[in-house]
């Protein structure tokens, strides 16, 4: 016999698209290509699942590639995005080339190809594999200077894919947070845009001084923070902070009655999701200042970016390229490839361009990073967390470490030197036996701080 225990009055999870009990699906709520931290539910019917994802988001992430690959994600086999960018070497321009690191274009696997200006294919190999090829048409091309351009279209973060995707997340991530399990009517406005019926825009982009001053001391490249709040226009919004890049202002309903007051403080819960999957909360005020009469944060519509606000976010998006973040984290997995790496090395079977991948920016900053681990040890505390110490022994003021070209220039000399003298090994082991031993620390301090919660 089957005995129903279901309560009365009871919900039963509903699609929040459209009130389907069946086929409900798990829906990614933050787009799982754009992040470390997964959060995910059942609350999306298989339609409407298919719908956000065919019609936006896979381009949306399609056009992050570069940005992906640089802050270190990954697909979900693991392995290294690649992406498309232009290339001049020696005096040549091309374009559309697919790499996925450094080492896919000096050491490629396969031939590269990309176009130039007139649209003909270009193809790039070693000589002898090219003269198969081109039957002895080929020319050959200094490798010493290449330089790899992205250019930042402000379409791959402001467009119709773009808002869209966002719309999506804030409207799930609305849902997800406040335990709402099926479709309601004061809903329609959002639902209609996220599902392509109305043309009428709700995603602003938040252009407010004060706001980003705010977000650049809590969050971090990479982290997707949101929050949500009533402004004093009698709405309700979800902001998202995509990557601490900009921040969209979501519309999500009108604010129910018996909360729309003009406080001039408002307290703000923010829910921080870091690339290297950790979710963190803050809990902040923001004022409201004499000059925002109408709302909270200053912010505009995405048609309305001028070439001069647009060129304000570059510089913020430019960041992403010339930064390493240094959680311990994603230190320990540079380590990792760089160790396996070494042996590689030290058997003979690799030389030194390809044990620095080719001057990686990665690959570099982690040995330059262990480097100075190793030289400044013994001003390394123990009793303090990684991040704690890094003020000190990098003598950094944050947790992402930028280098210009010209110290990465002396730097890998300094290597290639070493590498003359035999003493490369060495030099990097005493860095990775070093850090190895802070990362086991750093486990025990963790563990430590578990016990003495148990205890109060
Ligand atoms: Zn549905």
């Amino acid at each position: 016999m089957l005995i129903d225990f279901k309560m009365e009055g009871e919900s039963v999870m509903k699609c929040i698209y459209c009130n389907s009990e069946v086929e409900l699906t798990s829906s990614d709520i933050i787009t799982y290509a754009i992040t470390g931290a997964k959060l995910t539910k059942s609350f999306v019917c298989k339609i409407h699942n298919a719908f956000t994802n065919d019609n936006y988001e896979k381009k949306f992430v399609a056009d992050l590639d570069f940005f992906r690959n640089q802050l270190g994600l990954t697909t979900r086999d693991g392995k290294p995005i690649q992406y498309k960018a232009d290339l001049s070497i020696d005096g040549t321009e091309i374009h559309n080339v697919k790499l996925s690191n450094r080492e896919s274009l000096y050491a490629p696997k396969d031939v590269v190809a990309g176009t130039d200006i007139d649209g003909n294919k270009i193809l790039m190999a070693p000589m002898e594999r090219l003269e198969k090829i081109s039957k002895g048409k080929a020319a050959s091309v200094n490798m010493s200077d290449v330089v790899v351009h992205k250019t930042v279209g402000s379409n791959d973060f402001i467009g119709y894919h773009a808002i869209h995707s966002m719309a999506k997340m804030a409207y799930e991530w609305y849902c997800y947070i406040n335990n709402i399990e099926e479709y309601k009517e004061e809903y329609q406005e959002i639902v209609d845009y996220i599902l392509g019926n109305t043309e009428q825009e709700i995603v602003d982009i938040i252009i407010d001084g004060n706001y980003y001053v705010m977000i650049d001391r809590l969050s971090e490249i990479g982290t997707n923070s949101f929050f949500q709040y009533d402004d004093i226009d009698g709405y309700r919004y979800v902001v998202i902070d995509f990557w601490k890049t900009i921040a969209y202002r979501i519309r999500i309903c009108k604010t129910p009655n018996d909360c729309l007051k003009k406080v001039q403080l408002l307290p703000i819960k923010l829910y921080l999701y870091h690339i290297d999957g950790s979710k963190t909360q803050e809990v902040l005020g923001m004022f409201l200042l004499e000059e925002n009469e109408q709302t909270y944060f200053k912010t505009i519509c995405t048609q309305n970016i001028t070439a001069g606000i647009w060129g304000i976010f570059t510089n913020r998006i430019g960041k992403i390229m010339t930064t390493m973040l240094l959680s311990i984290h994603i230190l320990k997995k540079e380590v990792n490839t760089l160790s396996a790496k070494l042996d590689k090395y030290d058997d003979g079977k690799i030389n030194v361009p390809l044990l620095l991948g080719f001057e990686e920016n990665n690959i570099v900053t982690t040995i330059d990073i262990l480097s100075q681990l190793y030289l400044n040890k013994d001003k390394y505390d123990m009793t303090k967390t990684f991040n704690q110490n890094l003020p000190i022994v990098l003598n950094l003021d944050s947790d992402t470490i930028g280098r210009t070209q010209e110290d990465k220039k002396k730097f890998v000399q300094l290597l290639v030197d070493k590498d003359k003298n035999n003493e490369l090994s060495e030099y990097i082991r005493e860095g990775i036996n070093f850090f190895n031993e802070i990362y086991e620390n750093e486990k025990n301090l963790l563990k430590y701080n578990l016990y003495r919660h148990e205890m109060y």
